[in-house]
């Protein structure tokens, strides 16, 4: 494997790719219903929810748009504090959605106490919030700000992108009250890119019932009588579901809370390092990502030709995002990968350093 250290798509397990090989089958018949029934029900395992999981054939950006299009017919707070809290956004605007942007500084966290002042008396149908702001390596405290949505605004819905946190960071999803959970394959999941995974709970599922256009694709009610009979209304990613049928066993033969731990480990490893050789985190203390490690590039360090020489030695990392090209560069630490394939890749930029 080459290890890739860039926030997606990340490496892919032997096992894993060549489950994507077996043969194709009608996707109305008894045995994808089966594959359906047992993927789904593991999936539900791993968002620590008791309610339902939708799979679709899209990259996470479609449930962004399914959580505006389902569950709104007033207004929305959009909390961003990165670039993807800031797509969300643009997708509820481009959708004609009325939307009232809750942003920070971008290396400043989204606090339960900034969310509950913006909510108090504003009757927002939802508030969207990413949980790990991939351009800026800042984990946001999900767990404490749903709290305080429910204390506020309890009818306000939470609908959260864990699209590069899940399965690398904790997020338990009926216990800690998030109606609206969604993720992509390509990251912690350690999936080829492509299916998208959403978990919604029953009340958000009785929102959706009173929200008139909901449109086709993405259509709760639709994807709910469905998923009730194991199937999908429109042709499903068969490959990629195959591929996280074994996938999802393999996470669970690791253990979720092992796997939480190596993803932390790795993030551990990685932000020493760069205290130690002089660069700066762009995430402040205590809200710094499990998964992706966002670095101040305050050594002037060409990244380009840094990653030229990975490259050679077969890894990669990541440029800034977005608005912060030029200024950070990351190392993205989610998936299959271990502490010791972070310690070849820091030695490595070690070496690069010293040249
Ligand atoms: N949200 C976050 C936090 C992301 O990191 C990304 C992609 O990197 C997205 C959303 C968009 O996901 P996708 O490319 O699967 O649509």
């Amino acid at each position: 494997m080459t290890p890739l250290f860039v926030p997606g798509p990340v490496d892919v397990d032997e096992e894993v790719l060549m489950a994507q090989t077996q043969p194709m089958i009608p996707h109305r018949s008894a045995e994808f219903e089966e594959i359906f029934h047992r993927t789904e029900g593991k999936a539900r395992k791993l968002f620590f929810t008791d309610t339902r999981v939708f799979l679709s054939a899209s990259s996470g950006t479609g449930f962004h748009e399914a959580a505006v299009r389902n569950l709104v017919s007033g207004k929305i707070l959009s909390c961003a504090n990165g670039a993807f809290g800031k797509r969300w956004y643009d997708v509820a605007v481009t959708n004609g959605k009325q939307v009232d942007l809750l942003e920070t500084d971008w290396q400043e966290p989204i606090t339960p106490d900034l969310a509950a002042d913006a909510l108090k008396g504003k009757g927002y149908d939802i508030l969207t919030i990413v949980h790990n702001e991939t351009s800026t390596g800042l984990m946001n405290p999900i767990k404490e700000i749903a709290a305080a949505v429910k204390d506020v605004s309890p009818d306000t819905l939470v609908c959260v992108d864990a699209v590069s946190s899940f399965s690398g960071a904790e997020m338990k999803m009926d216990d800690w009250g998030l109606d609206l959970v969604l993720t992509s394959s390509q990251k912690c999941l350690a999936l080829p890119p492509g299916l998208s995974l959403c978990g919604v709970n029953d009340k958000a599922m009785a929102r959706a019932e009173k929200v008139e256009h909901r449109g086709w694709y993405f259509d709760f009610i639709r994807l709910e009588k469905h998923r009730t009979t194991n199937s999908t209304p429109a042709t499903p990613a068969l490959s990629l579901i195959n591929a996280l049928d074994v996938q999802l066993d393999r996470i669970f033969a690791e253990g979720i809370e092992n796997r939480f731990a190596r993803h932390s480990a790795m993030a551990e490893r990685c932000q020493t390092w760069a205290v130690e050789n002089g660069l700066d985190l762009f995430a402040p203390e205590g809200y710094r990502s499990q998964t992706v490690t966002t670095i101040e590039n305050t050594r002037g360090i060409d990244v380009g030709e840094l990653n030229a020489f990975l490259i050679e030695r077969g890894m990669r990392i990541a440029g800034g995002y977005g608005k912060l090209k030029e200024r950070t560069f990351r190392i993205a630490h989610m998936g299959e990968l271990t502490v010791e394939d972070v310690n070849a890749l820091l030695s490595a930029m070690e070496d690069f350093l010293k040249q």
